[in-house]
């Protein structure tokens, strides 16, 4: 019993945990997929603003040229406004790296050309990833390319100072072609760069999430399917189970309608002969007559009273629940040989007792009716024919059971009826007994996990042994 609700225990902590290990993964799995998708977006913005960073400082260096052979100011207006555009990302660059998220550093990526739909997404990223190698090795090259803006604007500076001084000559012109195109070089790599690391972090997460979400997965599928299997089994016991009860539950219906019947003719039966004796009485006036005929109506309520103590028994045997206690067989025995003497030729029998063991750990009541009723039963068979009638009762431990033996040298039991004197209402003698006796003692037997055996020979005597675990439930 105990055990069983400590499996029941186990089966359902484990079905727990399965679900916690599926509401966790489930939950994991959604945390990281959107963290996830939250940076190939950041990225995927940082990319895009890279190509109008590219474009706008192709635009400006462009413009700068045509203004360095035109000098037409508004080429020079358009390599200003063009410039911005690389500008504004060194400034929120620069901004973010010492203050974080800030106006400033939102309204440079503003400048740069960025959708203000990308703009959390990237301060996001950069706040929180700039220390991540793939982004912390692209910020150098864009810190790098930030440099270079900032020499293509000084060259810029110089060239509009010749041009409003008007110093230019083809040899500085070339010169200034020469740094701008160099500039232009060494941004292009720069951006190149760039892109292409946010590319590789990119691919490293993507790979990352599907392994990810395959493991997850994985987790959630055998969890599930894991779960389901236990459900399953557990069904499969529980069907199982009802089917026992519902056995059991056809067996005692039938016990039940049997015990009804026969309750009912032998309750009856001994008021029927009563009724008959107290007619008879009226009509009797001698007094030894009288005397015999009172004799036998107490025989007649001697019978009931001990069926309806049966009865009892029967009844507490079937709904009392096991308890361990110490019990004294000792104390047991005595108690249901004093209790007992009022049967016929009691008082002829001698009674040896032979208890090696006396305090158990067992259930009381059921003790109390397995040794009341072999006692009682010893004592209704014994052989008053015989010289001399004995009842001996033993007590010993037999590999950690302990065994309660009582044998007589009664008038036996006849080889044709030793398999039925366990059944129900099964008694040779219906004059003394019920037949519920020793069906009663088998179920006391059973309900404290132990067994009874009989051996027995007409005219010689009967030997009834029960074993039972000396400390069970401990
Ligand atoms: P009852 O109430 O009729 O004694 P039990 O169930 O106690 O019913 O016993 C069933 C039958 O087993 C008895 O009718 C009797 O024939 C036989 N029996 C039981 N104990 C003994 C015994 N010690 N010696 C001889 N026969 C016995």
């Amino acid at each position: 019993m105990f055990k069983l609700q400590i499996l029941n225990k186990l089966r359902f902590a484990n079905v727990f945990i399965l679900l916690l290990i599926v509401f966790v993964s489930c939950a994991l799995l959604i945390c990281i997929n959107f963290f996830t998708i939250k940076i190939l977006s950041a990225n995927r913005a940082y990319v895009n603003g890279e190509s109008h960073y590219s474009k706008g400082q192709k635009d400006a260096s462009r413009h700068l040229i045509t203004y360095l052979y035109t000098a037409d100011q508004k080429q020079w207006k358009l390599y200003l406004e063009e410039l911005k555009v690389p500008q504004g990302d060194g400034i929120a660059r620069k901004t973010m790296l010492k203050a974080g998220d800030n106006e400033d550093a939102r309204k440079g990526f503003l400048v740069g050309r960025n959708h203000k739909d990308d703009l959390d997404d990237l301060v996001w990223l950069f706040e929180n990833f700039k220390e991540v190698p793939f982004l912390a090795k692209a910020i150098h090259e864009w810190e790098q390319g930030d440099k270079l803006i900032f020499e293509l604007f000084v060259i810029g500076q110089q060239i509009n100072a010749k041009i409003e001084k008007n110093q230019l000559t083809p040899e500085i012109q070339q010169k200034f072609l020469q740094k701008i195109s160099d500039i232009s070089d060494k941004l292009t790599i720069n951006e190149r760069n760039f892109s292409n690391t946010l590319g590789e972090g990119t691919r490293k997460i993507k790979g990352l999430l599907m392994a990810t979400n395959i493991i997850f997965i994985l987790i959630i599928v055998c969890s599930v399917c894991l779960y389901y299997t236990i459900m399953v089994k557990r069904l499969i016991v529980s069907k199982k189970e009802i089917e026992v009860k519902n056995e059991n539950l056809t067996l005692v219906n039938h016990e039940l309608d049997r015990f009804v019947y026969s309750a009912s003719h032998d309750l009856r039966s001994p008021i029927t002969s009563l009724k008959g004796l107290i007619e008879i009485t009226q009509l009797e006036d001698d007094p030894n007559q009288i005397k015999k005929y009172l004799q036998l109506m107490h025989q007649s309520l001697a019978k009931q009273d001990q069926f309806i103590n049966d009865i009892i028994d029967y009844s507490k045997n079937k709904r009392a629940q096991v308890i361990m206690e110490p019990v004294s067989l000792q104390e047991l025995f005595d108690e249901a040989i004093a209790q007992l003497m009022h049967i016929e030729n009691a008082n002829r029998i001698i009674f040896t007792k032979q208890l090696l063991v006396d305090e158990i750990q067992s259930d009381s009541l059921r003790l109390k009716i397995i040794i009341f009723n072999l006692i009682s039963n010893a004592i209704k068979y014994a052989d008053s024919s015989k010289q001399e009638m004995f009842i001996s009762i033993k007590t010993y431990l037999i590999d950690g059971f302990s065994s309660i033996e009582v044998a007589d040298n009664g008038i036996g039991i006849n080889d044709e009826y030793k398999d039925n004197i366990f059944e129900m209402y099964f008694g040779t003698n219906k004059n003394k007994g019920s037949g519920l006796g020793l069906y009663i003692v088998k179920e006391a037997v059973e309900n404290i996990k132990g067994n009874i055996s009989v051996s027995s020979k007409s005219n010689i005597g009967s030997k009834f042994t029960v074993t039972i675990p000396h400390a069970y439930g401990i």
